[in-house]
């Protein structure tokens, strides 16, 4: 069997695999990118957070982006009935950008491979990991590509982003509880003809149906949207109306905001379900590894928290490795695992608080204080390792504190 060897193997070319690999490139290590898809592929995770553009800044990805046109998102916009609550990224407490994108990630994923490509990078389409053996923290690892040819690629340092294909925590019974109970979500793409004009036509929008059951809008540049229900996995199975399009044709009626803009508009795509979709693991490192992106951890859509988690790891599991091929000490557990779980314990605070509904009530209530609104609206910029904002370092009680005081 044909074997290649590389310092690098990464797994999966999403952004977290990407970014790993701008890294990696940039520092002139050597290593190779699998993925098992062909690029443009279809995934889900289209409203980008602030925070991403450090990495993509990092990475040199910024200027292709912006070259291919896609929507800006300054803010975000939550409505319930009649209430609204708009989140304006330049008004958030922390330095940092104030505005991202907001894109299907099938056109978007495709940039970031393509720019990698043009740098020289070797991407494998249409190859799937199988199998990874460890000896210390070498690995070898075997492939399988398209014409079902299998071969063995050498690596001192693996990182796996391969999202919901989770290579490493299935090989090596990594997968932990998740502790939220399950959710589910379904969504489609139509083509949204009856978008008005300006700034109500382009806003992304969380529209609260119920405490547990939130809409997304999330409109792009090419005059498509994409619309999505989150919802206890129990509610969804409630509504259902035997086929797809049926059930998203009843779920858009349940938006009183929406339902007259999009009833009755052609779908793109038979819309999609994801069930019990929050992933986590037992440890995000081992000898030789990395977890990064979904393959490690996935809370919930409900803060666009997603691709931002992918890329901080990506980013940052990358130069560890780079220090670890190098000979330097790495402490993995404080400089990686404790870093990252750091941020995703302030998101899920945030996520618990939104679905109990405090985070619902201090949103819609019309007397909070401007000086805290900034800073929570810096977590929802992804700034959730600023700790100079108390909303950050404070994140177990902030919100239900400030939410049990207002009238
Ligand atoms: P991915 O983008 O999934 O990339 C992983 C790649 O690995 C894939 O291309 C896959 O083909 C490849 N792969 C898998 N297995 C193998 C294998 N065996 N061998 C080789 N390659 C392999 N996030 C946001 O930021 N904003 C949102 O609005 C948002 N909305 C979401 C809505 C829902 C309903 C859900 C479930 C998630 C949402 N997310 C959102 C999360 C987002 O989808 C992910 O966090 C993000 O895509 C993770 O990026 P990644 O690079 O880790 O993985």
């Amino acid at each position: 069997m044909n074997t290649e060897s590389v310092d690098v193997l990464v797994i999966g070319a999403g952004p977290s695999g990407a970014v790993a690999s701008a890294i990696l490139h940039k520092a002139g290590v050597s290593h190779k990118v699998v993925e098992s898809q062909r690029f443009p592929r279809f995934v889900i995770g289209e409203s980008l957070i602030p925070r991403c553009m450090d990495h993509f800044q990092e990475a040199g990805f910024i200027e292709e982006v912006e070259a291919a046109g896609f929507e800006k998102k300054y803010g975000a916009r939550f409505l319930r009935g009649d209430e609204v609550c708009h989140f304006d990224f330049s008004q958030k407490f922390s330095d940092g950008w104030d505005w991202t994108w907001q894109l299907p990630r099938a056109d978007f994923d495709k940039v970031l491979t393509d720019s990698l490509q043009r740098r020289g990078v070797d991407i494998a389409f249409e190859t799937t990991v199988e199998n990874v053996e460890f000896s210390g923290t070498d690995s070898l690892t075997t492939v399988r590509d398209k014409d079902g040819r299998r071969s063995h690629i050498k690596a001192r340092f693996l990182i796996d982003a391969s999202g919901y294909g989770r290579v490493l925590p299935r090989l090596f019974g990594l997968d932990a509880p998740t502790s939220f109970d399950p959710m589910a979500a379904t969504f489609v793409h139509i083509n949204d003809t009856r978008r008005p004009e300006g700034e109500e036509g382009t806003l992304i929008t969380f529209d609260v149906i119920e405490q547990r059951v939130w809409f997304w809008v999330i409109p792009f540049s090419d005059g498509r949207s994409s619309l999505g229900l989150v919802a206890p996995v129990e509610y969804l199975e409630a509504i259902d109306q035997g086929n797809p399009n049926d059930t998203f044709r009843q779920i858009i009626r349940q938006s009183d905001y929406y339902s007259q803009r999009f009833d009755g508009l052609e779908f793109i795509f038979e819309p999609k379900k994801i069930v019990a979709y929050s992933k986590a693991v037992k440890q995000l490192y081992g000898e030789g590894y990395a977890l990064t992106g979904n393959a490690a951890e996935f809370l919930d859509p409900v803060f666009s928290s997603g691709v931002c988690f992918a890329t901080e790891s990506g980013s940052l599991a990358a130069k560890l490795a780079i220090r670890q091929l190098k000979g330097e000490e790495v402490d993995w557990q404080t400089e990686y695992e404790d870093h990252m779980m750091y941020g995703v314990g302030v998101f899920r605070s945030y996520i618990r608080d939104w679905y109990s509904g405090d985070l619902q009530k201090f949103f819609f209530h019309k007397e909070v204080n401007e000086d805290v609104r900034r800073k929570v609206c810096s977590v929802l910029a992804g700034y959730v390792w600023d700790k100079s904002n108390p909303f950050v370092t404070k994140h177990d009680r902030a919100v239900r504190a400030v939410t049990h005081l207002l009238p």
